[in-house]
């Protein structure tokens, strides 16, 4: 037993926790399990424990999973970097995409969605924090990106993908999710999404910060799955 299951009934009482001390429903946050470099093993005991959405940060390990797991009724996330050249099978296998940043790549998605004939949910990741080693948008080019994104008809904008700087406190992450909020928020209400937007935020240190400053999505791995290898 490697407490998957264990790990997953704590995991949601503190979700819980937390979106009750924020006045929310436990049912406005969901649970992505991150599942990079995690056995096939400990991804059946999660979906025997009724996970169903697992994100993955590497198509090539990802594609083994998902082929293995195919007609357990999961639904895949992709978080990791994108690169053009992978994104055909990123959108023949994901249902959602966290991490589009550039126009560019949002172009290249749509046309490889509209040959397969598809829609797919996406998230824009920003870079909240400003740091020059992270992927993500920059809040100023969050706009022009987003209209890029909203022009796009096999693309559905869900909302904002977040990765604070790290540090031990988690309640150091605590402005950066609020900042994100307020994008949201903004690019709501100027009109440049059409749906009030959802956030991806919050890791196995910080997730219920996270959901106490409105994630509607939680992405944790180790705390569920264990150290990775
Ligand atoms: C690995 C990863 C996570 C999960 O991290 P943990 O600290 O193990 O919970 C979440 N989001 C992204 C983008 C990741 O790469």
């Amino acid at each position: 037993m490697s407490g998957v299951r264990e790990n997953l009934t704590e995991i949601r009482r503190r979700l819980a926790q937390a979106a009750a001390r924020a006045g929310r429903r436990a049912e406005e946050v969901a649970l992505v399990a991150v599942s990079k470099r995690v056995d096939e093993e400990r991804l059946r005991e999660a979906a025997a424990a009724g996970q169903t959405v697992f994100g993955e940060n590497y198509l090539q390990e990802a594609e083994g999973k998902i082929e293995a797991l195919a007609g357990a009724g999961l639904c895949w996330h992709f978080i990791g970097k994108l690169q053009s050249n992978k994104l055909g099978r990123i959108a023949a296998l994901f249902s959602v995409v966290e991490t589009l940043d550039q126009a560019r790549l949002a172009g290249a998605l749509e046309d490889k969605l509209v040959k397969i004939g598809k829609i797919m949910t996406v998230y824009i990741q920003v870079n909240v924090g400003r740091e020059p080693q992270k992927a993500g948008v920059l809040p100023e080019d969050l706009d022009a990106l987003a209209r890029a994104v909203t022009s796009c008809p096999h693309l559905r904008l869900a909302g904002l993908m977040m990765l604070p700087p790290q540090h031990p406190d988690p309640e150091a992450s605590r402005p950066y999710f609020r900042q994100t909020r307020a994008l949201v928020d903004s690019l709501f209400s100027r009109g440049l999404a059409p749906q009030p937007l959802g956030l991806s935020m919050g890791m196995s240190n910080d997730y219920q910060v996270a959901v106490e400053e409105g994630a509607t999505l939680v992405r944790v791995g180790s705390a569920l799955f264990g150290p990775r290898s």
